[in-house]
Formats: structure tokens, C-alpha cells, sequence
């Protein structure tokens, strides 16, 4: 028997059918795992596949008989229009975007589009879908009800779509402030954190002026399996895997509040599920740390759960006149002598912290990983699944520098 959601107390299979947008991504990705096997839930998949998007995230589960695929690019209304139409979805969980910094650095104009167009267009057409449910009775009306997904239609009154954003909105904290609250002042600093700012505005406004049943979640740094190796974090450890040099930005001073992402998935679930509509909730980590001393930390991991080969102490300790790497003629120790210190991001934000008193409190949600069990998950994940990020590097992306454009500003 299904756990209770806000729709009904008593269910036996599936109740919802769930539009995830940007679910070949990292969280997504992470998310529709989660919704499939552990929440049993029905889940449509609606992805452009950009780089970032990879179908062999899913690969296990595109059998499933609740998962089905749509690869449809959010700036085209059209298509959008005709998967609502085909799946008729009882919710929207939206996470598609272009969500890298340096990315948006270098090419600002497909955040635009994704970030804030391609927003603006699923608003659009769920509003049309959402005027067009029937009514529906309350959440508490139907409950206790036995239903499987198909008996029980998506309703106006049972409609939500929640909007997945992140911390950077809120712009750069100092050290000693308090984190970010639901109503700290917008803030961007970067192409990418300003149009997640906007989209974020354009839900708000179609809650307020069109009444559409949105949520709005605002989330620190994530970690764990599946994700890109352009983040910190999988730069890391394939830069150890490589022997190659780990670069930190300026000093390594910034600090980020890191999160499991596990633990946004789970977070995600229980806004949608038990969220007021028209809210906003942050979701945090309380795991603050300088990227320093995180990069330090997986480094002593990666020591101890893939030690340095000795013909690769070797080869590094040879090729130290190699101006490329940060190795000096001493032996190599530990991964920590790979750290180089490059110059800083433009516009790098200072810190980052969530406060998620909110969500703790008001929906009893709390992170279940902290840094040390959340990174050991995420080292042994790379090390046991190196055919899925070495496909990548095979590809177009090789772990090389983004995002390095100066400005004035
Ligand atoms: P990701 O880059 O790994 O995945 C994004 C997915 O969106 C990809 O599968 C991509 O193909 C898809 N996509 C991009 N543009 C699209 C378009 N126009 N139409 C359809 N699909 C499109 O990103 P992620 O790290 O999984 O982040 C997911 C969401 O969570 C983003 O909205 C991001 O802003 C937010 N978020 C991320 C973090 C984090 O630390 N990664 C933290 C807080 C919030």
C-alpha cells in the first residue's frame, strides 16, 4: 500500500501519472528512478536530449510499463501541446534547463531559451490543459478511495506543476549571514542563475494572475550518480582517475551547501505531494563547504578507495616538466598533489546556504546523507560505472575548461 500523498490515504497501485521534464538530466534522471521504483508512480519522460540529457541514465527502466519517453524541446509549443494531450498527466515536475554556470558564460543564449522560453511555453500550455480538467472534488474529499491511475482522471482541483530551481537566485551570501530563506531578495549574478530567476518569476505570475497550481522549490548544490562530469564533483574524481590536474577556481575559498541528490528527489516528491500550492520551499544539505577542502576530502576518498597506481606515480612524477601538470618533482603521494589552483570563475559567487527550516517543519522533510556516506556513495557509483561517463568523454566534452570569458562587469 502506498505511503499517504495529499490525494489519497489508501491506494493500491498507481495514482499519479507524472510529466517530468528534463528527466534524461542528472536529477531528473534520479528523480523518475525514484517515482518508478520506490513511489510507484506512472512517469512520462519529456527531454530535447541536449548534451546533458542521456537515455542511458535510464536504460534499466525504459521497459518499465510505467515509464514512456517523449523527446520533445520545450521551445516548441506544438509539441509540448501534444504530449499533454497524448498523457494527459496529473502533475508536472519541471526540471529541464540548460543548468551549467560556465556554460552560460560562454553562451548565454540557450539559457534564454530553455530557461526562460521554454518555461514560458509549459505554462502556457498547462494552463490550457489545467482550464480544460473537469473540476474534481478536494484532495481530502476523495480520500480513501482504492483507484488505479486509470479510474481516477486528472482533475483542476488535483493539478499541480512544480517548478524546480535552485539557490543561485538568491545571489552571493557572505560568511557569517544567515542561508537563504523563502524570502531572501533575488539576487543573480550569472546568465544561468538570472534566467532561473526569471523562470521562476514567470510561475509565480501564473499562479497569481491565472490561478494555475504551481509549487516552486529552490535547491543548493547536488551530488551523486549520473551526473555530468563537466560539476565539480565528477571533474574530481575522473581528473584523479586520469592522473590528471584537479583545477580549484582562485582560492577555493567559495562555499557551496551540498546535497545528495537522492534527497532532492525525495524532497521533490513530498512539495509535490504535500506541498500548498502556490508555495515556495528551499531544500538544503546543511553540508557547507569551501570547494577546497571538498575537493581535499574526495581526494583522501579516492586514496582510499583507488589508490594511486604505482606506474602511474611514475609517469606523473617523469612528466613533471610537463608545464601542463601541477606535479612537482616530488613523488606523487595522494590525488592532492594534482590540485591546481586556476583562475577564478567571472562573477563567482561567494557562498551559497540554504536555510530549509520551512520544508523541515511544514512537510517533515530532511536530508538522510551527509557529506561522508553521500560522497562515498557517489565515488564507488564512478568507479563501478565507467563505461556510462567514459561513453561521454568519448564523445564531444573531455573534461576541459568552460566558462572562462571576461567581461567588464
Ligand atoms: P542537467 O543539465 O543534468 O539536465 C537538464 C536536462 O534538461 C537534460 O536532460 C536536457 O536534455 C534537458 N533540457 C535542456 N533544455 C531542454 C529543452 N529546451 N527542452 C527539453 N529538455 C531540455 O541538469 P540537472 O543538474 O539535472 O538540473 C535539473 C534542474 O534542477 C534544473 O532546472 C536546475 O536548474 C535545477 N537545479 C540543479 C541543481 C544542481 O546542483 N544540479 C541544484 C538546484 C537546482
Amino acid at each position: 500500500m502506498k505511503a499517504c500523498g495529499f490525494y489519497y490515504d489508501a491506494i493500491i497501485d498507481n495514482y499519479m501519472r507524472i510529466l517530468v521534464t528534463g528527466g534524461a538530466g542528472f536529477i531528473g534522471s534520479n528523480l523518475i528512478r525514484l517515482l518508478l521504483t520506490k513511489k510507484n508512480e506512472s512517469v512520462v519522460n519529456l527531454d530535447k536530449l541536449t548534451y546533458a540529457g542521456n537515455s542511458e541514465s535510464l536504460s534499466d527502466l525504459a521497459d518499465h510499463p510505467e515509464y514512456s519517453f517523449e523527446q520533445v524541446d520545450l521551445c516548441d509549443a506544438g509539441a509540448l501541446d501534444a504530449v499533454f494531450r497524448k498523457h494527459q498527466p496529473h502533475a508536472v515536475m519541471h526540471l529541464a534547463a540548460e543548468s551549467h554556470v560556465d556554460r552560460s558564460i560562454d553562451g548565454p543564449s540557450e539559457f534564454i531559451q530553455s530557461n526562460i522560453i521554454g518555461t514560458f511555453n509549459l505554462l502556457q500550455t498547462a494552463l490550457a490543459y489545467w482550464r480544460s480538467l473537469p473540476e474534481g472534488g478536494t484532495p481530502a474529499e476523495s480520500s480513501g478511495m482504492n483507484k488505479h491511475i486509470t479510474d481516477y482522471p486528472p482533475t483542476k482541483n488535483s493539478f499541480r506543476l512544480l517548478h524546480v530551481s535552485t539557490d543561485e537566485v538568491y545571489g552571493s551570501l557572505l560568511p557569517e549571514a544567515d542561508g537563504f530563506s523563502e524570502t531572501t531578495r533575488y539576487d543573480p549574478h550569472s546568465p544561468y542563475s538570472a534566467s532561473k530567476a526569471a523562470s521562476d518569476h514567470l510561475v509565480r505570475a501564473w499562479g497569481d494572475t491565472y490561478g494555475l497550481p504551481i509549487l516552486i522549490t529552490n535547491c543548493s548544490n547536488n551530488y551523486g550518480p549520473f551526473q555530468f562530469p563537466e560539476k565539480l564533483i565528477p571533474v574530481v574524481i575522473l581528473k584523479c582517475l586520469n592522473g590528471a590536474p584537479i583545477p580549484v577556481y582562485g582560492k577555493g575559498e567559495n562555499i557551496r551547501d551540498w546535497l545528495y541528490v537522492n534527497d532532492h528527489a525525495e524532497a521533490l516528491y513530498t512539495v509535490l505531494t504535500t506541498g500548498q500550492k502556490g508555495e515556495t520551499y528551499n531544500i538544503g544539505g546543511n553540508n557547507e563547504q569551501t570547494n577546497l577542502d571538498l575537493v581535499r576530502n574526495l581526494c583522501q576518498l579516492m586514496d582510499e578507495l583507488a589508490p594511486i597506481p604505482q606506474t602511474t606515480r611514475n609517469s606523473l612524477t617523469n612528466s613533471s616538466n610537463d608545464q601542463s601538470l601541477a606535479i612537482t618533482q616530488a613523488p606523487l603521494q595522494s590525488y592532492q598533489d594534482l590540485i591546481t589552483f586556476v583562475k577564478d570563475r567571472p562573477g563567482h559567487d561567494l557562498r551559497y546556504a540554504i536555510d530549509a527550516t520551512k520544508i523541515h517543519n511544514e512537510l517533515g522533510w530532511s536530508p538522510k546523507e551527509d557529506l561522508n556516506s553521500g560522497f562515498r556513495k557517489t565515488v564507488q557509483w564512478y568507479l563501478e560505472n565507467t563505461d556510462w561517463w567514459q561513453r561521454i568523454l568519448n564523445g564531444e566534452y573531455k573534461l576541459e575548461r568552460l566558462g572562462q570569458t571576461y567581461t567588464n562587469c
